[in-house]
């Protein structure tokens, strides 16, 4: 369905961004993974390649816009193009009530999960305008529009992210350019390892078992990322639904 589609994924490292840039590969995308860990993308790039796909992965911190723009001339200097973005690389910790939270630690949750996703949209869109097409995925969070004790910085800066979406789609939509949120539900990763651990809020109550697996967003990006999805575009699409989980073939 991607048949020869550049995709770049960040956070692809592990959790979410992993299973997508797995899905995405597997539906004939050639794609580019960014994150921090070395070791981690190279092991996901050869299980990637070990079941016939096309990959590589670059290292990358999304709070500096100079590695955000790196990856991206990374993708068109691999494939000749950038068709999909998913802006998906993001954190939660240190999970703390505002009273308690370090105000640097704070900071730098914006400048990875806003910040971030701004950097991808900034260095990918001029691209993507000029060739007429392309995709942006923001992973997005119930988060972006709901309040939970000891997440104000994950609810801001998601909120943050949804009103990114919006306005990229008003800058972006008539050009032939979508973006489009995706907001998952609870997903089994590492970040919900984290939640737990922080017992704060009712979210940290779940067990690990209550989470969907990160295979079924991976499969909601994929189909955000063909046209049958336009109607979506500046908004945050939501799996948490019987009619999203249907649209993306989950059920
Ligand atoms: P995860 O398993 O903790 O993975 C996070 C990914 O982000 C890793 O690949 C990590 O790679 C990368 N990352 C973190 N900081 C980065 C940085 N500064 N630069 C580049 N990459 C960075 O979390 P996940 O659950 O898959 O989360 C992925 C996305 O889904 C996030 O945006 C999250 O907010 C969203 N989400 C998750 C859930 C959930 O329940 N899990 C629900 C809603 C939304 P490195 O450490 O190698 O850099």
């Amino acid at each position: 369905m991607l048949e020869n589609k550049a995709a770049l994924i960040t956070g692809a490292s592990r959790g979410i961004g992993e299973a997508a840039a797995m899905e995405l590969a597997a539906q004939g995308a050639n794609v580019v993974l960014a994150a921090r860990s070395k070791n981690s993308l190279d092991d996901v790039v050869s299980r990637i390649q070990d079941n016939g796909g096309t990959a590589c992965c670059v290292e990358c911190d999304v709070s500096e816009y100079d590695e955000v723009a790196n990856a991206v001339t990374e993708c068109v200097a691999q494939y000749g193009k950038i068709d999909i973005l998913v802006n998906n690389a993001g954190l939660i910790d240190p999970i703390a009530r505002i009273e308690d939270s370090d105000p640097i630690q704070w900071a730098n949750v914006v400048d990875v999960n806003l910040k971030g996703v701004y950097h991808g949209l900034r260095a990918a869109l001029p691209l993507m305008k000029e060739q007429g097409s392309g995709v942006v995925v923001n992973i997005s969070s119930g988060a972006a529009t709901g309040a939970l004790e000891g997440w104000s910085h994950y609810c801001a800066t998601k909120a943050g992210v949804l009103s990114l979406t919006k306005c990229a789609h008003k800058e972006f939509g008539d050009l032939g350019v979508r973006i489009v949120g995706m907001s998952p539900g609870t997903v089994a990763t590492d970040m919900q390892v984290s939640i737990k651990a922080s017992g704060i809020n009712p979210v940290s109550q779940l067990e690990h078992s209550d989470h969907i697996p990160p295979e079924w967003p991976a499969k909601a990006i994929a189909w955000l990322c063909t046209e049958a999805a336009a109607e979506y575009s500046g908004t945050d699409f939501s799996i948490k639904t019987e009619e999203g989980r249907r649209l993306v073939g989950l059920n």
